[in-house]
């Protein structure tokens, strides 16, 4: 690029004047500083310093920035004095309005190509589960041969939906944990072939509950077992 260092603009706290036009400066005021007759630095107004025509860019978008910069024929970085700290911090740029358009519009194609990455990955992740809920479904139909076909795929439905997401995908990854079937069948039973949720509705507790339908959640499985 053959670019010397970016000029810098800073956020002055000293009032002054401008060297060149004279116009007086407050606490505040963005200005640039030149090294005059006898090494003491002398103060410019942005328009004095030529730079009164682009825009304020604020720091935090490190793209922006990087983008708008390069389209930049001429920028400056705005620094302020922290006072606490002891040193300047930057504060933003300042770049020319159209680069920054620019730069906004390439950013706004990334976040474009990011959202349909992202619908992309959803539609992935769709058929991910759909592939489970299938394993899930033959696997039931294979443990409980007695099971109606739709209830198989209800069960798997709702195991898919309670470890929807990463969890799910990753039992699937990992295969179907034959445990996991049980519990699945048997929750299922549990809720339409007993009385289960009217006691629990009744108000007893749930370990005493599960006791008294135990006889009735056994028989229920092994139909389904048996086929
Ligand atoms: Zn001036």
């Amino acid at each position: 690029m053959g670019r010397t260092e970016d000029p810098t603009v800073f956020i002055a706290h000293r009032e002054g004047a401008c060297a060149e036009c004279g116009m007086k400066l407050d606490g505040g005021e963005w200005i640039t500083l030149v090294e005059g007759d006898g090494g003491v630095a002398e103060a410019f107004c942005l328009s004095c310093s030529d730079l009164d025509h682009l825009v304020f860019l604020p720091r935090g978008d490190a793209a922006l920035t990087r983008r708008a910069g390069k389209h930049s024929t001429l920028r400056a970085v705005v620094v302020e004095w922290n006072r606490r700290r002891k040193r300047y911090e930057r504060q933003g740029t300042l770049v020319e309005e159209e680069a920054l358009r620019q730069a906004e519009e390439e950013c706004l194609a990334d976040a474009d190509v990011r959202a349909r990455t992202a619908e992309r990955r959803r539609e992935r992740d769709a058929v991910a589960d759909r592939e489970y809920v299938i394993d899930f479904t033959h696997e039931i139909l294979k443990a409980y041969p007695g099971a109606p076909p739709p209830r198989a795929a209800e069960i798997a439905l709702h195991a898919c939906q309670k470890h929807s997401g990463r969890v799910g995908r990753s039992a699937a990854a990992k295969g179907l944990d034959p445990k996991t079937i049980t519990l699945a069948v048997r929750a299922h039973l549990r809720h339409t072939a007993t009385n289960y949720d009217d006691l629990l509705m009744a108000g007893v507790p749930r370990k005493e509950a599960r006791w008294r339908i135990a006889d009735v959640l056994d028989a229920a499985e092994a139909a389904w077992k048996a086929g």
